[in-house]
């Protein structure tokens, strides 16, 4: 594997978008992608399987593997040709073992990384570094869930980590896992039973409360639910965070979006939407989940989902 990239003069800024699946972070960091020094790249933890393995195609429209930005950061990591496919597989099994479900529970139970490779670690800062080289944007906006590649990211050298930390009602996250699955190959999402949904939210949000909240000046909160009403409010929030004052907004009027492409290289289909985006509350949940599985869901995310203001049943 060849080394030596670029590493520009001021550190890449991370902007982790952290919480549990289906929580919305597919649509906030689009959001984020359209603002003038956010390079959005999605899952990235997943380029190594989604995106590149199962041929999984980029935010733009083309192949990962193709597409013309990711193939340029590709070639600063690993040199003229690419990774190679011994490369990719290797990435992609470091990648698995920082995201299981059991890990996010050890780790918040016992504050503990599972051990990663040195190599992991290594690979993805250059892999940052390349990608706000080659995209001449200094905040990647990396939407992989699981804490345990978070706490990585924390760990990455020359690399700056700030975390947004996405919550969304659970009731509509219950339902997002419940119903039935869109989207196709990589891109696939799957179904989950409320009950693992649940305990996944529990653990997922109270490990990301463990692992930055303490830390005001690298951490926010944001609820979906609050995006969607006022997303002025929030990407503005979002971009302090990261650094970007007074950014130029996206938006025309208070709830359209003009979007233009990302190049993600793995989350939810709606990454492929550009043009102009109503944001729109989706609280089919409310009238589609059933009742005996919200109260299940009810159940079993309280008191933690009071703690972000899902305390009354609607
Ligand atoms: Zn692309």
């Amino acid at each position: 594997m060849a080394v030596g990239v670029q590493v520009s003069p001021a550190s890449p800024v991370v902007l982790h978008i952290a919480g549990t699946g289906r929580s919305g972070s597919t649509l906030f960091g689009s959001l984020l992608g359209q603002l003038d020094d956010c390079f959005d790249a999605g899952e990235l933890g997943y380029l190594w399987d989604r995106g590149l393995r199962q041929e999984g195609r980029c935010g733009c429209g083309s192949q990962v593997r193709t597409c013309p930005v990711w193939r340029e950061i590709l070639r600063e990591v690993f040199g003229p040709g690419g990774p190679g496919e011994q490369d990719v597989a290797r990435l992609a099994r470091f990648h698995s073992a920082t995201s299981r479900g059991r890990d996010v529970a050890a780790l918040w139970l016992r504050g503990r990384l599972p051990a990663e490779p040195p190599e992991y670690r290594e690979i993805l800062a250059r892999l940052i570094h390349a990608a706000a080289a080659v995209s001449g944007r200094r905040v990647i906006v990396d939407s992989t869930k699981p804490v345990a590649y978070g706490r990585l990211l924390d760990e990455l050298p020359g690399v700056e980590l700030r975390v947004l930390h996405l919550v969304r009602d659970p009731r509509a996250v219950a339902w997002s896992w419940r119903r039935e699955k869109t989207g196709t190959g990589p891109d696939a999402m799957r179904t989950r039973p409320v009950l693992t949904t649940s305990i996944m939210w529990n653990l997922g949000n109270l490990a990301a409360r463990g692992s930055w909240a303490g830390d005001p000046g690298r951490y926010l909160l944001v609820r979906y639910e609050d995006l969607i009403e006022d997303p002025a409010r929030w990407l503005r929030a979002a971009a302090a965070l990261a650094g970007i004052t007074d950014p130029e907004l996206p938006l025309i009027g208070d709830s359209t979006v003009k979007m233009s492409p990302t190049h993600t290289v793995a989350g939810n289909v709606g990454r492929h939407q550009s043009g102009e985006v109503e944001l729109r509350l989706d609280d089919e949940w409310s009238h589609a989940l059933p009742r005996r599985d919200r109260a299940l869901v009810e159940y079993a995310t309280y008191p933690v989902r009071t703690w972000y203001g899902y305390g009354r049943a609607r």
